[in-house]
């Protein structure tokens, strides 16, 4: 056969015009079917890998999951060791053998509440990076009571089944985050919710998940697939963590203070009560005077809350995490080539906007993003090297985009 290139696959040793594409390496080369099939070799070997069960040296210390998770959440420092200590404990139980002494290590599931915005779901998605065990975030929202429009509570555990690959002994030691579990609080006093179609059926049949039961789960997690045959889930290992906004619920805590300041002058005497952040001192009852029934409380011990996030918080918040909004936006200019810096009185004005127009952490990508439309447009076919953001021009982006719409849309 008639040779037109020298470069061939060192791995099939096919030639260039034979293949689609062939990658350069530093002594040869490996063609797209290697390349695949490599890629496969190593999944599967790395999967067995994360088949090996657990040694407890080698499952992160709650201190190193908090270390972590300071590299990409700001502040929260409760929520975040509550939630080291959850996750290492949950490790811990996946450990533990029955060695006779009837000792059983009780699984722990987690309820964090927060305002809108705060955290809580980037505090999931974090710990889900640094974990081995399959993990998945739902959202409360689309779960009605079985029979009903939406979505049945096991279809949960098919999210789970999923990311494990419907490796269900992986799934069944997995961690599922719950978004939103405020919204299916019982709405007892409204008069207009005749079926609680939304609220304490859910909250029932999502108890027998959260107790630990074996659970009938569709596959592909709809009832649109009557054919398809169940794959039986327990629950009894899954670590759940709930999260929710819980609006209004200040109220409710302030309340419970005030009663028990008058009743028993038990909060007087141990600390002052910080007003403004009243989120702190939620418990357990607040939960019930919410909506939310007493046995799923029990069945969530470990309640946490986030703090609102300050002025301080979502500045630290623009630059400091890992992957912060601001050295995103730079290493995008880097890729073109372009030195990017930020002034610091802009940065300062974007947290301002985001504060007066009560956008919060989410709103800080926005209000960036509209800053820079307009040279992420033309930068990229000017042969410049390094761009700086004044402030003018901030202010002037700004305003030129209205950002009163903007605010009226998220
Ligand atoms: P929640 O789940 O509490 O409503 P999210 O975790 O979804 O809020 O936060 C929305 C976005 O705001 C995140 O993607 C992140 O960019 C930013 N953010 C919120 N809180 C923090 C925080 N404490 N540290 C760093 N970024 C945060």
């Amino acid at each position: 056969m008639e040779r037109k290139s020298k470069k061939q696959c060192s791995f099939c040793g096919r030639s260039e015009e034979q293949v689609a594409l062939l990658l350069t390496g530093q002594t040869g080369y490996i063609c797209n079917e290697c390349a695949m099939r490599a890629a496969e070799v190593v999944g599967e070997i790395m999967h067995h890998e994360e088949d090996k069960p657990f040694e407890i040296d080698r499952v992160p210390k709650p201190k190193e999951i908090k270390e972590y998770l300071d590299q990409y959440v700001i502040g929260q420092d409760d929520a975040k060791r509550y939630l080291s200590v959850a996750v290492y404990n949950h490790y811990k139980r996946l450990l533990q053998v029955d060695n006779g002494d009837e000792v059983e290590i009780e699984k722990s599931n987690i309820i964090m509440v927060g305002t809108t915005g705060t955290g809580k779901t980037l505090l999931a998605r974090t710990i889900a990076k640094m974990l081995k065990v399959p993990f998945t975030i739902v959202d409360a929202t689309v779960l009605t009571q079985a029979g009903y429009v939406g979505e049945d509570v096991e279809s949960l555990l098919s999210r789970l089944l999923q990311v494990a690959d419907y490796d269900v002994k992986q799934a069944q030691r997995g961690i599922v985050f719950i978004d939103e579990i405020d919204k299916i609080a019982r709405k007892g006093d409204n008069p207009s919710i005749t079926r609680d179609v939304s609220g304490e059926g859910v909250q029932q049949a999502l108890l027998k998940l959260l107790e630990g039961s074996v659970v009938n789960v569709p596959p592909e997690g709809g009832r649109k697939h009557p054919e398809q045959k169940f794959i039986q889930v327990d629950t009894k290992d899954i670590l759940f963590i709930c999260g929710g906004a819980f609006d209004g619920i200040e109220q409710k805590i302030a309340q419970r203070l005030n009663t028990h300041v008058v009743g028993y002058g038990a909060v007087e005497k141990t600390a002052k009560i910080d007003r403004d952040n009243l989120m702190q001192y939620v418990s357990p009852q607040d939960l019930k005077s919410f909506g939310l029934i007493p046995e799923i409380i029990g069945r969530l011990p470990i309640l946490t809350y986030l703090n609102p996030l300050d002025k301080q918080a979502l500045r630290k918040i623009l630059t400091e995490p890992k992957n912060s909004i601001i050295k995103q936006y730079v290493k995008l200019f880097e890729m073109d080539g372009i030195n990017l810096s930020f002034d610091e009185d802009v940065l300062d004005y974007v947290v301002d906007k985001a504060v007066e127009f009560k956008l919060g952490a989410r709103g800080l990508r926005s209000i960036v993003e509209t800053i820079m439309m307009d040279v992420m447009f033309d930068l990229p076919s000017e042969h410049v090297e390094t761009y700086r953001v004044t402030l003018d021009y901030a202010r002037h982006q700004v305003e030129k985009a209205n950002l009163a719409k903007l605010a009226n849309s998220i």
